[in-house]
This record gives structure tokens, C-alpha cells and sequence, in this order.
């Protein structure tokens, strides 16, 4: 258990990849606060099953991704619970597919400030206590998209896009504090944010529900398989090692192949 005695926030961890990224963190010994939407007894199940695992402490905080105040007091409840945050993983996203004439002017705003400006406001709060303490972990769930585009999701490609700069800028303002800032660019990974979209794009492509998986998502990746949470929770976990120290500003992609092509 390489991370007992050390603390972890994961966004947007109530389902998919972010729940992975906590089990696995749990796994590993370390406290975790999760976070995002849905049921509470289900979610509370989660949390229960975290302080299981882990043996140590296990939170859960309601904070909207889209409000600063209420970001910057999740990780300040946090630190005075855990007694210190060591690992950040921004993972909050949301997904919505339009061509930009027809895009909702309040989904882009909403993509913008879930998938990009979170990060920006974690890595504020957090950042000042990783340098108190020497060592810190800041791991961000890019995508694919952070490196290439499709074709109606301007939102997601441009908050994905600056996703991978602010990693890179951080990366070098903290490289003297013992903190690392890392971004994974995972392909298509099987959860609910890729099921949501399928009906969208059922619509907006004119395609049945097994060409959008075939023809539009398995598509784009060589191996023709989904990847897997527990995959990019894996890669995560690697980040936090102290083999792992010299590794920062770097954008992994675990796609399947697709961004080689
Ligand atoms: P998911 O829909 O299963 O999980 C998203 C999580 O974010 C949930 O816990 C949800 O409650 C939370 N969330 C949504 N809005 C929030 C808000 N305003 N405040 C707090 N939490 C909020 O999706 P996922 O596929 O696990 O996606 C996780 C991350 O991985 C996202 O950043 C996504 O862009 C990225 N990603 C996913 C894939 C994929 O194929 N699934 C590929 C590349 C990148």
C-alpha cells in the first residue's frame, strides 16, 4: 500500500473513470474524497466501501465543478479532515454533441468550465499545500480530443486542448516543489459519458445505435476495443509513484492507437 498516509481528491468520481481512479487510489492506502452528482445512497455505498478498502478515511463533497467557491471549500474540507490534499485528480467532464451553428450557448459555457476552468481552480487551492509539504500529484483526465478534433464537439476539443496547455504551465511553475502535473488522454473509454452520447449522435450523424459504436467510436481505435477505467486508473496510480518523480508536463495517451494514426 504505497499511498497510505497520503490524501487524494478525485472529481467527478460517483461513476466511471473518476470511481476507478478512487478505488484504485483506495487500493492503495490512501485517504479519498470523491465527488460529483447522483444517487446518495449509492454514492454513500461508494464512500463506505472506499474507507473499507483503504482502511483510512473516505469523504464525499457535493461541489458543482462549475462554481469556484465551492471547489476551493471542497479542498480546504479536505485538508482540515485529511490534514493535508497530496493528490488532485481532475476528472469532472461533461460531453455534448452539435455542430457550433446549433450548439446551446449554455453547453458550451458549461464544457468550458467543468472540463477546463475546474482544473485551473483545483490546482489554485491545492497547489499552495503541496509546496508547504513538498510533494504533490496533479493528474488531469484529458482525452484523445486533447490532441485531435471530431466533428461536433468544439466544446469538448477546445476545453481538452486547454486542458493539456494549463497542464504543461503548471507543470513548470511547481518542477522545484515536488510536484508533478500530468494530463491522460484516454480514446473511448466504455462509460456512461460515451452511452449518453450515442443517441446524439444517432441523430445528428443519421446512424443506428451499432454504426455509431462500429462506424464512429471503435472507428477511431486501432485495437477496435473500449478502453478501460480500471486501465487509465492504473496509469493514474503510476503517476503518484516516486519512480514516477521526474515525469511531469506530459500528456499519456491510452487510446487503442487512435492518436498514432
Ligand atoms: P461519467 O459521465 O461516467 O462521469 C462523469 C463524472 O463527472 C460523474 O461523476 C458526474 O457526476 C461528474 N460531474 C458532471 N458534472 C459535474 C459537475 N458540474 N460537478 C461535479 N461533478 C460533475 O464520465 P467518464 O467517461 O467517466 O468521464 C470522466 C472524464 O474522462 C471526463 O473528463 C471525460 O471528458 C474524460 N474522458 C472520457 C472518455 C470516455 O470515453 N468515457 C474519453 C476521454 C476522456
Amino acid at each position: 500500500m504505497f499511498l497510505k498516509g497520503k490524501s487524494a481528491i478525485v472529481t467527478g468520481s460517483t461513476s466511471g473513470i473518476g470511481l476507478a481512479y478512487a478505488k484504485a487510489l483506495a487500493a492503495e492506502g490512501a485517504n479519498v474524497l470523491i465527488n460529483g452528482f447522483g444517487d446518495a445512497a449509492a454514492i454513500e455505498k461508494e464512500r463506505a466501501a472506499l474507507a473499507e478498502t483503504s482502511g483510512g478515511k473516505a469523504l464525499y463533497d457535493a461541489a458543482d465543478m462549475t462554481k469556484p467557491d465551492q471547489i476551493a471549500a471542497m479542498v480546504a474540507r479536505a485538508e482540515a479532515e485529511f490534514g493535508a490534499v497530496d493528490i488532485v485528480i481532475s476528472n469532472a467532464g461533461i460531453q455534448h454533441v452539435a455542430p457550433i451553428d446549433e450548439f446551446p450557448l449554455e453547453k458550451w459555457d458549461a464544457i468550458l468550465a467543468i472540463n477546463l476552468s475546474s482544473t485551473f481552480h483545483l490546482m489554485r487551492a491545492a497547489i499552495p499545500g503541496m509546496k508547504q509539504r513538498k510533494w504533490g500529484r496533479i493528474i488531469s483526465t484529458a482525452s484523445a480530443h486533447s490532441l485531435v478534433a471530431s466533428p461536433n464537439k468544439s466544446a469538448y476539443v477546445t476545453a481538452k486542448h486547454g486542458l493539456a496547455g494549463l497542464t504543461k504551465t503548471a507543470a513548470l511553475e511547481v518542477a522545484t516543489h515536488g510536484i508533478t502535473v500530468n494530463c491522460i488522454s484516454p480514446g473511448y473509454v466504455w462509460t456512461p459519458l460515451v452511452e449518453n452520447q450515442i443517441p446524439d449522435t444517432m441523430k445528428t450523424r443519421g446512424l443506428t445505435r451499432e454504426q455509431v459504436i462500429n462506424d464512429v467510436l471503435l472507428d477511431a481505435q486501432p485495437t477496435k476495443q473500449f478502453v478501460l477505467p480500471e486501465q487509465v486508473a492504473a496509469l493514474a496510480l503510476f503517476l503518484c509513484r516516486d519512480e514516477a518523480a521526474q515525469i511531469t508536463g506530459a500528456n499519456y495517451s491510452i487510446d487503442g492507437g487512435w492518436t498514432a494514426e
